[in-house]
């Protein structure tokens, strides 16, 4: 099911969006109080901070008969990331530093400019570090009348949310959309041919993100086959060691693209309003501020790009967990939908050379290597470890 207005961008949420339209409703009329604080989760690609951004407009909205409208200005620019009220913070680095969240704390204080509430959303609020917790929590605990926290995380879980912080949410859970669902969206909305949107839904575990790049960008459809391409070589005489530094490359590769464009722009962008390039007094002056502010954008950008080759590499060992659990599945003969239902050959053959507690043995390897790379394992090592219980068992 495909929501309407600004709850168009969420796949298969019916409940949520039932709940959040009905708070919306509620806030617009001023009938009962406001929850200041509420708490998206569900597993990646749900659509947590699609959710929290509709809401957020929603909140904005100037139909305040049915708020969520999608078109009037309010809507369009919560939608877009330009509304003056709603601040979304995307934690680009490893964490969000305490700086930050004091600052934004500081921010989101302010009486509204133009809207009815000043929201804040905070993607991946589980990447927040101790001290930025800390400091949001003072605010969800005596938010200013007219602020909003939106937070959005995998799960309401101590290890992504603080529990003191949880207590003071509401909850928004999410689900994963079912493959229907997906192949649909991808059709109706994305103009995706049938078999295509079929096909990316079916091998996209349940992300609507991931389905849609699947369907559209070869590159990632090439580096899934990649990965997808270890299990069957290992089975063979093929070189674990090849196999890691291929694992490893095509992660650092996708980074390396994604972030590339961005930090040159940003680059440039910073140059020009630091004023490289002037002449005379002004230009002098400010070319002493510009060396740090430049070495702050690098150090953020570094941190950037570490962060999305680990996000990468992580989906890698998603896609190979997703090999090994299909493998089990088929040794023990469970009718249940495969994570690479276009893999069925590949899952057989390796069902039927392996017996099934070696096959758990190798999805537990995999299972240990994601933990040690968001443990700030350096990936190479991490994956060269994976591979060898890959090999031998
Ligand atoms: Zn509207």
């Amino acid at each position: 099911m495909i929501g309407k207005g600004v709850w168009a961008g969420l796949v298969g949420q019916s409940a949520a969006i039932q709940v959040l339209s009905t708070a919306a409703g509620a806030a617009a009329a001023g009938t009962g109080g406001m929850t200041h604080a509420w708490l998206f989760t569900g597993p990646p690609g749900s659509g947590r901070s699609v959710a929290a951004r509709a809401f957020a407009a929603a909140l904005q909205c100037a139909a305040r008969d049915k708020p969520g409208c999608g078109t009037c200005q309010s809507c369009r620019t919560v939608l877009a990331g330009t509304h003056p009220d709603v601040r979304n913070i995307v934690p680009e680095g490893l964490s969000i530093s305490v700086a930050e969240m004091r600052a934004l704390v500081q921010a989101a204080s302010r009486r509204p400019a133009s809207g009815r509430w000043q929201i804040v959303v905070i993607e991946d609020a589980d990447r927040l570090t101790e001290g930025a917790s800390n400091a949001l929590l003072k605010a969800v605990e005596e938010p200013p009348a007219r602020t909003v926290f939106l937070l959005c995380a995998p799960s309401d879980h101590p290890d992504d949310v603080s529990v003191t912080i949880r207590s003071r949410c509401r909850v928004v859970a999410l689900r994963t959309p079912s493959i229907l669902d997906i192949a649909d969206v991808l059709r109706e909305r994305d103009g995706i041919p049938a078999d295509i949107a079929t096909w990316a839904a079916s091998v996209s575990g349940g992300h609507v993100g991931r389905a849609r790049r699947l369907a559209t960008d070869p590159d990632a459809r090439s580096r899934r086959e990649a990965v997808l391409a270890v299990p069957p070589a290992l089975l063979g005489a093929a070189d674990p060691f090849a196999a890691a530094e291929a694992l490893v490359a095509a992660a650092a590769n996708e980074a390396i693209e994604t972030t590339r464009n961005r930090d040159e722009s940003e680059k440039a962008e910073l140059e020009m309003a630091l004023g490289k390039g002037g002449t005379g007094r002004g230009a002098a002056l400010a070319g002493r501020g510009t060396v740090g502010a430049v070495r702050e954008l690098e150090r953020r950008q570094k941190s950037r790009a570490t962060r999305t080759q680990r996000d990468s590499l992580d989906r890698a060992l998603v896609d190979l967990a997703g090999f090994y659990r299909d493998v089990l599945a088929v040794s023990f003969g469970a009718d249940v939908p495969l994570t690479h239902p276009d893999r069925l050959a590949e899952i057989r053959s390796a069902a039927s050379s392996y017996p099934a507690e070696a096959v758990l043995r190798r999805l537990e390897a995999v299972l240990a290597c994601r933990e040690a790379i968001e443990l700030n394992v350096k990936p190479r090592i991490a994956v060269d470890a994976l591979v060898t219980v890959l090999r031998h068992g």
